[in-house]
């Protein structure tokens, strides 16, 4: 750990860390549930005591953490894969393509990261319970590392949820309220439930923790690149926090002196739950209305952490990109056909971004892209049985059956 001191992402003011818990107490007057976050924290860390003391030779990433060792959960995560996938980049028309496949984690999601270092900070503050609101990946791995923590995980999940997230939560022992609406609405009764009964709440963006816990993910490929910063990340993209957290990454590895520029990242949304494309395209906010896609974890109607989202797809120098269901699900076959990886449909948009974005002027197709796999595919197996059919079963009793077979 390195000392940090939280720094207003929307008015600027600074505090210490035990001053704030969640959003900046100024601008949290002008929030109500049902925007998207204002006065979401940064954590802006002692940046030359980092650079004096970071080793490439053996590198501490505990110098990146703003919760200290002694508080970290029993529950190993991260150093999962990344390698280059030439026979899909291949096929999508690029020479220079590599996964980073955040679906290995134990709870098989990217979220696993976030979920680590809130109850790290749970540890550290004594508090015995964590509330969170999630489309399922959170929640999943909150009651993961909850369970690995001796922590009660409390969880507001839209009713739904895929059941293979849904199946994990309760095996972790978490309490599941499903709620019979959207993630927004699950979003807003954690809240309430935080402000009427305490317990830290997770909910992603609110606690300024979920980002710096993410951006773990982008220190990794970093140090797996071998030191070097790729030139394009492809990110899902749902509420925003995944995007910002790769942004935080690379934003510490500048601040600290260790790299010169910053990866371009691409913000990869569903046509139907495209409220941070639009923005980033526009320069105005709007709900998605009714936002409907296969791709659950990225299916949202009021990005939490749209501002902050916005702004690091623009200072990296990135863009961004919308993608339909038909596309999602064939590129959820083709990255699994070709790489051996089966990745949740929200994982997967990467995969269909890249291949519309053949022959764009916005890439180049030596570049060297890494696309962001944040979800395992076995948790929503019904999503993938929209792109292939189980074969009838064979009787194994027909006469002649063997002579068919291996003729
Ligand atoms: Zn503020």
């Amino acid at each position: 750990m390195t000392p940090f001191l939280y720094h207003c992402t929307t008015c600027g003011k600074t505090y210490q860390r035990d001053e704030v818990r969640y959003l900046c107490p100024a601008c949290a007057r002008q929030y109500r549930p049902g925007i998207p976050l204002v006065g979401v924290l940064s954590a802006q860390f002692d940046y030359a005591a980092i650079k004096r003391r970071f080793r490439k030779q053996a590198p501490d990433w505990n110098l990146f953490s703003a919760v200290e060792e002694k508080h970290y959960p029993p529950y190993p995560l991260g150093g999962t894969p990344f390698f280059r996938v030439a026979a899909l980049g291949k096929a999508l028309g690029f020479d220079n393509v590599w996964l980073k496949n955040d679906g290995l984690n134990p709870s098989a999601s990217l979220k696993d990261r976030a979920s680590f270092l809130v109850v790290a900070e749970a540890n550290r503050l004594n508090e015995p319970a964590i509330v969170t609101a999630s489309t399922g990946n959170a929640a999943s791995a909150l009651a993961a590392v909850c369970a690995a923590a001796g922590k009660q995980a409390i969880i507001f999940v839209p009713e739904s949820a895929p059941r293979a997230k849904l199946v994990q939560m309760l095996l972790y022992g978490a309490r599941v309220i499903p709620v019979r609406g959207t993630y927004d609405d699950a979003f807003r009764l954690s809240l309430e439930y935080t402000a009427r009964k305490g317990g830290l709440n997770r909910n992603t963006a609110y606690h300024p923790l979920t980002i710096e816990g993410k951006k773990t993910v982008g220190l990794e490929i970093y140090e797996q690149n071998r030191f070097r910063v790729p030139d394009v990340l492809l990110v899902p993209v749902g509420d925003g926090v995944i995007i910002s957290g790769v942004f935080k990454a690379f934003y510490d590895l500048k601040a600290a002196g260790l790299i010169a520029r910053l990866p371009r990242l691409v913000c990869v949304q569903a046509d139907r739950s495209a409220a941070i494309h639009n923005y980033i395209r526009t320069g105005n906010y709007r709900d998605a209305r009714q936002p409907a896609t296969i791709a659950d974890s990225i299916s949202v109607s009021v990005p939490s952490n749209a501002h902050m989202a916005r702004k690091a797809v623009l200072d990296s120098g990135g863009f961004s990109i919308t993608v339909t269901d038909r596309e999602i699900l064939r590129a959820q076959r083709m990255l699994a056909e070709r790489t051996g990886v089966f990745a949740e449909p929200a994982a997967a948009a990467t995969v269909a971004a890249l291949r519309k974005l053949r022959g764009s002027e916005l890439l180049d197709r030596k570049e060297q892209i890494v696309l962001l796999v944040t979800g395992h595919g076995l948790k929503d197996v019904e999503a993938a049985m929209h792109s292939i059919r189980i074969p009838a079963p064979i009787d194994p009793n027909v006469p002649g059956r063997k002579k068919q077979v291996s003729s």
